[in-house]
Order: structure tokens, then C-alpha cells, then sequence
């Protein structure tokens, strides 16, 4: 069961709820404060066995002062979830970004940062066009172990520092173990925390429960989760939820192409029209990854990219970021360069993806009115 609190609740309220909660035995009140840019959200669990949950009446907390709302939750993803049309989404804020259903935020950048030169001349064009995240892979789990790996933490210092000295707010990151989590805050304390860091779980890692532990245990990084291509959707959000059950609430939820065949030519089947299902089924800031689903840098008649044409269905459904690999020098990266963008398509990505968020709220505004 969740109440969720007014805004104008008072801290005795609260308290009340709380200690009618507790007056059930086997029942643990647990208190959630969900902090969005523009909006905060306190939502008190009532976290026990199902049977004793049932029989407790929603009337006992909603004739009570404060209490907004009472649900009765079905899905096993209680903190990611979304219990319904009139549960809120409020997002969450990290080193001055917002993350919320309200705006879209492009993460353009290297798939494994390779020179100080390849990370600086990416930068620098993130800069020249108003953007303020990226994406940098230090750590790369590849399917070969004879395939590039990363450069590892000896690449940190300086990706940082270049992050920080172009205005870059958050490098989006791969990690794969509890140490590389650390050694990643090390180097940001050692510059200064001349930029922020998203911690990425990758897809092959959606159901590494540890490592999800503990990206849900430490409080300093937002973590992005993808999908994992081979598990159902369901899967992956129970998944996903270790994450926040662990006390960090701040998530964007990652979709990117699934695992088969029927995908073919590109790498993965695109699965973007599952954004508005993930909306739907969680609170969750909603990503999408088109250069990992389609794989390739095919153009199609219009001349647009299979990529761009991916972005925009990932974008006009409703998303909240936007992965996408770029390369200086596609055909010397030394991970996914097939399918790079060349920093000359930034501008037009940037324009493509303006334009599609534009008609996207213009008809979410026409909708609203019908
Ligand atoms: C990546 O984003 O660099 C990556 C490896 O993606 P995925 O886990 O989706 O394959
Ligand atoms: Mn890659």
C-alpha cells in the first residue's frame, strides 16, 4: 500500500501516518521523499506480508489530514512504479540537470574514450552546440576478451578534466563492478568534481543483482539501467527496482533494442514503442539508445541516418535522453565505430531532435484538450 502525502502536509501529519501504520504488526512504514526539479513528492510504504496489507482498509489512511491519495499495489516494482494514472512522476535533479517528463536531454559522446585529443575535440563540439552531457565508456565489457576493453581509470583524470574545463554536467559511464564505482569517485574528488557522473548499467549486466545492489547503496550517482536484450520487459524492470530498493531513487530507465533475428539488418529489433509502456508501468525518466539498437550507419532515401530516424521515434514517443556514439574518426574508434556519428551530424541531430520534441508537445497539448 502507498500514501502518498500532500504538499502541504505537516510534519505531524506525517508523523500521524506513520504511527497508524505502525500499529499493525509484521507492518514497516517506510517513508520515501522523491525530489524532481520543480516538484516533491512524499510517499509513505507500508511494506509487510500481503495478507496482513489486505486486510487493512485504504479508509483508515484517507480520511486522515495530509493524505493525498491511498494505493493498493499490485506489480512487484513498487519504487519504480507507477501505480496508476493520477500517480505522479516528479523526477529527480543531479548537479544542476533535471530529469523529468518536461524535457529531453541529448548524451552525445565517445563509446570508449580512446585519446585526451578524441575526448577534447568531442567536448569542444558538445560546447559549440549548447550541450551539456555526454557519454564517455572508461570500462567496455565486450563479447571478446581479446576486444578492447577501456582504458580504465587511467583515463578518468583527464576525461574529467576536460569534461569540466568544456562545461560538460554529467558524462554518462559504464561501471560493472563496486571498484570501479569507487575508482570513478576518486578521480572525481581529485578534480575537483570538475563534472558529474551517471553510473550506466549495461545491458548485459541488467540482471547482475550485486552490482545492482550496490549502484542502489551508494547515494552519489544517478544510475542509468538498460534493458536487458534477452529478459522480458517485466524482468528487467523487477531488475531495475533492486536499484531503488537499495534507497537511490534517481533512475532513468534505458531501452535499447533487443536480442533477435528478426532485428536483422540492424543490430538489435528497435524497441522504442515501449517508451510510452515504461512511462506508463513506472515513474521512471525514460532513455533511449539508438546507436545500440541499430548498429550501423545506414542512410536511408531522405537521407537521414537509420539513427536519426531512430532518435525520432524514440523522441516523439516521449523520452527524456537520448544516447547516441559519436567518433572524430569513426573507422579508428576502438569500440562500435560502425556505428558512429561523425561530430559534423551533431548540429543536425541537435536541430532533429529540437524539432521532433517540439511536435511531440504539440500534440501532447492537442491530445490534452480532447
Ligand atoms: C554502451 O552503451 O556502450 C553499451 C555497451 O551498451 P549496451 O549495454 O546497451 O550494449
Ligand atoms: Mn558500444
Amino acid at each position: 500500500m502507498i500514501i502518498t502525502v500532500d504538499p502541504e502536509a505537516t510534519e505531524e501529519s506525517v508523523r500521524t501516518i506513520l504511527e497508524v501504520a505502525a500499529q499493525h504488526p509484521g507492518i514497516t512504514p517506510r517513508k520515501y521523499d522523491y525530489r524532481g526539479a520543480n516538484t516533491t513528492v512524499t510517499e509513505i510504504h507500508l511494506i509487510g506480508p500481503a495478507e496482513i496489507i489486505r486486510t487493512i482498509p485504504e479508509k483508515l489512511f484517507s480520511e486522515l489530514p495530509g493524505v493525498r491519495s491511498v494505493l493498493r499495489v499490485s506489480t512487484r516494482y513498487r519504487l519504480i512504479g507507477r501505480h496508476g494514472q493520477k500517480h505522479q512522476s516528479p523526477g529527480f535533479e543531479y548537479n544542476g540537470v533535471a530529469f523529468d517528463e518536461s524535457r529531453v536531454h541529448l548524451f552525445a559522446g565517445l563509446c570508449a574514450v580512446d585519446t585526451p585529443e578524441n575526448v577534447g575535440k568531442v567536448m569542444s563540439e558538445l560546447a559549440a552546440n549548447g550541450i551539456t552531457t555526454t557519454r564517455m565508456g572508461a570500462y567496455k565489457p565486450r563479447t571478446s576478451p581479446y576486444d578492447f576493453q577501456g582504458l580504465g581509470k587511467e583515463c578518468l583524470p583527464w576525461t574529467f578534466e576536460l569534461a569540466g574545463k568544456h562545461g560538460i554536467k554529467i558524462v554518462a559511464m559504464e561501471v560493472t563492478n563496486e571498484r570501479q564505482i569507487e575508482e570513478i569517485q576518486d578521480a572525481l574528488r581529485a578534480s575537483g568534481n570538475a563534472t558529474g557522473v551517471m553510473l550506466q548499467v549495461g545491458t548485459r549486466n541488467a540482471q547482475n543483482f550485486e552490482l545492482l545492489k550496490q549502484l542502489g547503496q551508494q547515494g552519489t550517482f544517478p544510475v542509468l539501467f538498460k534493458r536487458g536484450m534477452g529478459i522480458t520487459l517485466e524482468e528487467s524492470l523487477n531488475a531495475c527496482e533492486y536499484i531503488a530498493s537499495e534507497g537511490n531513487p534517481q533512475i532513468v530507465f534505458c531501452l535499447r533494442g533487443v536480442k533477435t533475428h528478426l532485428g536483422d539488418p540492424h543490430r538489435n529489433m528497435v524497441d522504442f514503442a515501449h517508451v510510452p509502456v515504461v512511462r506508463r508501468q513506472t515513474k521512471l525518466p525514460v532513455c533511449v539508445d539508438p546507436s545500440h539498437s541499430v548498429g550501423r550507419l545506414d542512410r536511408a532515401p531522405d537521407h537521414l541516418f537509420d539513427i536519426f530516424h531512430v532518435v525520432g521515434q524514440g523522441v516523439i514517443c516521449g523520452a527524456s535522453m537520448v544516447l547516441v556514439d559519436f567518433h572524430p574518426d569513426p573507422k579508428t574508434a576502438l569500440c562500435d565505430g560502425a556505428q558512429a556519428l561523425r561530430l559534423e551530424q551533431l548540429p543536425l541531430l541537435v536541430e532533429y531532435v529540437n524539432k521532433v520534441r517540439a511536435a511531440y508537445e504539440d500534440v501532447c497539448a492537442a491530445a490534452a484538450r480532447t
